[in-house]
């Protein structure tokens, strides 16, 4: 059988992972590396001594927990990848709004950081954020722990915005904490978050214990950057593609061919790992109507990461310094700006350097020229109640036509819901084809990954 998989992000690689030894892979990826999100560039910078030293740094996924990533670190494991502690601390700046109108700058890492900048103590409106972050905990635990019912005609899916008013939360508790930490997380605009269901928002953050004040799960990333496991994935495929992008998928009774420029092969199956919207761009008019309804129904957001060493995007103050920096923009575009978000690799990843090295999601300002390392472009979907009502159907349109979805799209847009539509998808094509190991007991071995759907 000869599946071809468009795109090599964590969905992709899953779902090649899987199928490898079961069917004849083809992986087309239209980039000029594989991973997609998972992107670790080299970085040379002078170490302690001053001598050169070159490692990798991640700018796309970056942390994982022991919690809510099950699959991930089962796939971690069987490929001997190793992983080490991180920091998932967390900072806001925003302008004008501190202690006679400076800036106001804290930090969740520890009681000093919070009060980074002293007048706080005495700040009722810096107290009052406070208290309701509090009392938002309370009553989102609350909610999550009572499995209040989440579905469909739950109240639960009013808009975040509307749920914050009817609760009375604070301006300052909805500006300088949760309308960046919810930015952080799902990387978008504020007018797009205060549209996410209550639901959404609620579960998740209970999974990933961001509403708890204990019992928090531990953090990691990948020890020398995520391109450690794309890379062991990779060598397992023989036929695998770069800079190919696929420009067109057609359908017919018989199975698939992929156009690719200037060539046109025949397939007997196609998971297409890449966003929704690039899916439906090109399955063209061969889409059918649900296929239409459901890509075109989850958006993305562009966003641009820039790789530097300019510490001045950071807290003024040094104490106040967190691995993600949140930046709220300027008041007067403040709804529709995208999220600016600064990480401090330094502190997500061990670095063997001490000088800063950021990543800095859609930066307010540029950075200057001579501390740029490297550019990249990466959009993140957008969960608004459409996208919401839309992920409850993909699943009716798996398998349909010769065709699987996949893509951390179909669950809340992070590396263990990719990973799982792609594991998801090459069991659904190994199940309706009744796929048997080509040779040897290891691709059945690897079918059987431990955490498979956890
Ligand atoms: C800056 C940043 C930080 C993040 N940090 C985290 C984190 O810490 N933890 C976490 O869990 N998640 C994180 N994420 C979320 C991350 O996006 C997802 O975890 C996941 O990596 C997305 O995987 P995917 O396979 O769905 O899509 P992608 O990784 O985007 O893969 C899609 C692939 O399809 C290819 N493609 C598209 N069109 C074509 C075509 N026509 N032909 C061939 N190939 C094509 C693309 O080039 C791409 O390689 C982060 C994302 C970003 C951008």
């Amino acid at each position: 059988m000869r599946v071809a998989i468009v795109g090599s992000g964590i969905a992709g690689l899953a779902a090649a992972h899987t199928l490898q030894g079961l069917a004849d892979l083809t992986l087309f990826e239209s980039g000029d590396y594989f991973g997609g999100h998972t992107h670790t560039v080299d970085v040379t910078l002078p170490d302690a001594q001053g001598t050169p030293t070159t490692f990798g740094v991640d700018t796309g996924f970056l942390v994982l927990n022991e919690r809510t990533y099950p699959n991930l670190l089962a796939l971690f494991s069987a490929l001997d990848v190793s992983i080490a502690k991180s920091d998932m601390s967390f900072s806001v700046q925003a302008d004008g709004a501190g202690p006679g109108g400076q800036t106001l700058e804290w930090s969740g890492s520890n009681l000093s950081s919070v009060f980074a900048q002293r007048r706080n103590l005495a700040n009722p409106r810096f107290l009052r954020m406070l208290a309701d972050i509090v009392r938002f905990n309370r009553i989102t635990s609350r909610l999550a722990e009572k499995g209040e019912d989440l579905g469909e005609h739950s109240a639960l899916l009013q808009p975040l915005g509307d749920f914050l008013r009817e609760q009375r939360f604070s301006d300052e508790f909805r500006d300088w904490y949760f309308l960046p930490m919810m930015g952080c997380i799902w990387s978008c605009p504020t007018d797009q978050m205060l549209a996410f269901p209550v639901a959404t928002m609620v579960r998740f953050c209970h999974n990933h214990g961001l509403i708890q004040v204990t019992n928090r799960p531990q953090w990691y990333t990948v020890a020398g950057g995520a391109r450690q496991y794309v890379q062991k994935i990779v060598e397992g495929i023989a036929d695998r593609r770069l800079a190919t992008p696929v420009r067109q998928v057609l359908r017919d009774p018989q199975g698939v061919r992929i156009v690719t420029d200037g060539h046109v092969e025949r397939f007997d199956a196609v998971v297409m790992a890449c966003h929704s919207d690039q899916s439906l761009r090109l399955l063209g008019n061969g889409a059918s109507q649900n296929e239409r309804e459901v890509l075109a129904a989850i958006r993305y957001q562009p966003n641009r990461a820039v790789l530097h060493t300019d510490a001045s995007v950071l807290p003024a103050n040094p104490r106040a310094w967190a691995a993600w920096n949140y930046q709220r923009a300027p008041s007067a575009d403040v709804e529709s700006a995208q999220v600016c978000l600064h990480y401090l690799i330094n502190r997500l990843q061990p670095l063997p350097v001490t000088q800063p090295v950021v990543v800095s999601l859609n930066p307010q300002r540029e950075i200057a020229p001579t501390q740029v390392l490297g550019e990249y472009a990466y959009d993140h979907p957008v969960f608004d109640l459409a996208a919401i009502r839309a992920q409850a159907r993909v699943h009716d349109m798996q398998g349909q036509r010769h065709t699987w979805f996949a893509g951390a799209w179909t669950g809340y847009g992070f590396h263990e819901d990719g990973l799982k539509s792609g594991l998801r998808a090459a069991r659904s094509i190994i199940d309706t084809h009744g796929l048997v190991p080509v040779e040897g007991g290891e691709a059945a071995r690897r079918q059987a990954l431990p955490g498979v759907f956890a």
